[in-house]
């Protein structure tokens, strides 16, 4: 018989599983009953809209059979079963999405991770086995087939004999070394012990035949179920204990760090439901990747009716993970029908209320771990708010945090209010790539020196969110680079004002030398020990259009600039001179180096970079 390959990738993973790197090789066993268990669920719910299956619910069940002499173990459903077809793609190869990732790494840690993140599945047999055989009988077919393989060399189907629907896995231990202790697999005491603690929760008997003694002594077989078969969901809380909703959700939801937070809900009114929900510590590697699927678990009276609900999570909580469970939900529930449904809606409704209520007590009583979560997922709260073009404001506003001037740490909005002095109408913010680099802003200084806090966003959706809110409980976001900053007097303004009408002559000359990119010149009270900035006028700020422009389909958007000259720099006084000297040529290269000059401090690219180095040289060479 002609042995089939594995697929590339599949061969790599199974590479790792037969030299075992995983320290805990007892999760095989977990890994085998769940996909027993989402057999069966798969069964149960194709008997709920087609006629032609018929299942008794009570019969539903896994099997585990140790067998000592063979050093076989054995693990069957009676669930829906896998066709000739479906042996060969589902375990000739693993998931798709694994292993497209799969092939992005050589590097077996980062696959370790990786694999982590999608559950190591059915090739985690291969830890504890050098071989493996599954023969399974699909519910649709005469036949059943038998998938053997032990290990890299690939595998072989042939036809089997088995009468009813379902599949049973038989490994084969490995010899015992002297770190590995395989045959501890096939003792009760040990198989009791890891279907407690992995698989308690699985909603369809585990069982095994156990060596009971009677009262008189005489030993006799009987079947004994391994599982409480109480989802944690529904278990008293008193009942359960920390570790145990960590190791749920690690293993539930592919995860390999505990989550930040556990939130249980039990909602008793219109509509019924109990809710087990996680917030991760930190975002899967591909959450901010359109590959990202939000949703939770729906359960109807503990079956599993849908694995990634959407309509349960809006998009800015949609790194939430957990299970849903409510009697009132129909069954028959299918996605068409999802959208209209009532039930959903206010559980939806009510889920949102709560995650945000269990957000915010994070953010009063656990700082330290909000910040932890806001790196993680602030960005996608952010969004929220952006998206919904503002509509979202009042749900997300008081989740949002800023770096602060004067803190030297994130805060929220609700802390900058208020602290705000009594004159003080506006937020102050200020843009740049990180909170050093703002700090050193020439136009942060002056609203520093003023006494005025400042947010430095250093995000690109930072500034986009403030324009999209307009404002936070009635005071503006105002950007300390804009020019009409307006924190002179009127004398000061007066005085600022005149000068500048004067000196009108000498800005257009200068804004010839310069070029069209910069709109307008000015002096200006607000820089304090630095000779130059840039500020702008209207809706676009730098940073928007540095953003703006980064966009693949980035129209070309300019921000609408001013070059401010500090009015008691010894420069401001020599370009006055230079133009009364008429001395064009030099106040042409002034211009033009004091402009770059203004355009680096924010980041910007300068047009003709070899130019303004020489005609630097060139004045230092003087
Ligand atoms: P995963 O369960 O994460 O999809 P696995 O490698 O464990 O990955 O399994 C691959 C696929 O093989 C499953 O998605 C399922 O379609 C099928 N499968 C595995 N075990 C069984 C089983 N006992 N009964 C029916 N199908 C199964």
């Amino acid at each position: 018989m002609k042995k089939k390959q594995f697929k590339a990738e599949s061969k790599k993973l199974l590479d790792l599983m037969i030299n075992s790197i995983y320290t805990n090789k007892e999760i095989f066993l977990r890994e085998l009953v769940s996909n027993a268990s989402d057999a069966i669920d798969k069964l149960y719910y194709q008997s709920l809209t087609d006629k032609t299956v018929k299942v008794k619910k009570k019969d539903l069940e896994i099997r585990i059979i140790p067998n000592k002499e063979e050093r076989t173990l054995t693990i069957t459903d009676n669930g829906i079963g896998m066709t000739e077809e479906e042996l060969e793609n589902n375990l000739g190869t693993i998931a798709k999405s694994g292993s497209e990732l799969f092939k992005e790494s050589a590097d077996d840690k980062k696959n370790l991770s990786i694999i982590g993140q999608f559950g190591v599945g059915f090739y985690s047999s291969f830890m504890v086995s050098d071989k493996v055989v599954v023969e399974s009988k699909s519910i649709g077919e005469e036949k059943s087939h038998i998938w053997t393989s032990s290990g890299v060399d690939g595998y072989t189907i042939t036809e089997g004999t088995k009468k009813d629907n379902g599949t049973t896995v038989t490994l084969y231990l490995k010899t015992n070394t002297e770190d590995d202790n395989y045959d501890e697999f096939l003792e009760s005491y040990t198989i009791n012990r890891l279907i407690k603690k992995y698989s308690d929760y699985i909603t369809y008997p585990i069982k095994m035949k156990e060596i009971t003694k009677d009262d008189k002594g005489r030993e006799k077989e009987e079947d004994k179920t391994l599982n409480s078969m109480i989802p944690i969901w529904k278990k008293a809380k008193k009942d359960v204990k920390e570790e145990e909703y960590q190791d749920f959700y690690t293993d539930k939801f592919y995860d390999y760090e505990k989550p930040l937070k556990i939130i249980r809900s039990e909602v008793e009114g219109r509509v019924n439901y109990q809710a087990l929900l996680f917030i991760p510590s930190h975002a899967p590697y591909n959450y901010y990747s359109k590959d990202y699927e939000k949703g939770l678990q729906l359960y109807s009276k503990g079956v599993l009716i849908m694995d990634k609900c959407s309509d349960l999570l809006p998009d800015y909580f949609s790194f939430v993970k957990g299970i849903v469970d409510s009697e009132d939900v129909s069954l028959n529930i299918s996605r068409e029908t999802l959208q209209e449904n009532y039930q959903i809606e206010t559980i939806a409704k009510s889920l949102e209320t709560k995650i945000k209520k269990e957000l915010l007590a994070m953010l009063k009583n656990e700082r330290e771990q909000y910040e932890t979560f806001y790196r993680a997922f602030g960005m996608q709260l952010k969004y929220g708010i952006y998206a919904s073009y503002g509509m979202k404001k009042d749900v997300l506003e008081d989740l949002l945090m800023f770096y602060s001037s004067t803190e030297k740490k994130m805060v929220t909005l609700k802390e900058y209010k208020d602290r705000m002095k009594e004159d003080q109408q506006s937020i102050y913010y200020a843009c740049g790539e990180t909170t050093d680099k703002i700090d050193l802003l020439p136009q942060v200084e002056s609203v520093k020196d003023k006494g005025f806090e400042i947010l430095y966003l250093t995000d690109y959706l930072d500034e986009f969110t403030l324009k999209t809110m307009m404002n936070y409980d009635g005071k503006n976001f105002v950007n300390v680079a804009v020019e009409d900053l307006d924190l002179d007097s009127e004398e000061e303004k007066e005085s600022l004002k005149e000068l500048n009408e004067q000196s009108k002559d000498l800005f257009d000359k200068m804004k010839e030398s310069i070029g069209s990119s910069l709109n307008d010149i000015a002096f200006t009270n607000r820089l304090k020990n630095h000779p130059v900035c840039l500020t702008t006028k209207g809706d676009v700020s730098l940073e928007m259009e540095k953003a703006l422009n980064a966009m693949p389909n980035g129209e070309n958007i300019k921000a609408n600039t001013t070059l401010e000259i500090n009015k008691d720099h010894p420069i401001a006084k020599k370009l006055e001179k230079l133009y009364e000297d008429k001395n064009e040529e030099e106040l042409a290269r002034y211009s033009k180096i004091l402009y770059a000059q203004a355009r680096l401090i924010e980041g910007l690219s300068v047009e003709n970079p070899t130019e303004i180095s020489n005609l630097i040289c060139q004045e230092l060479a003087k």
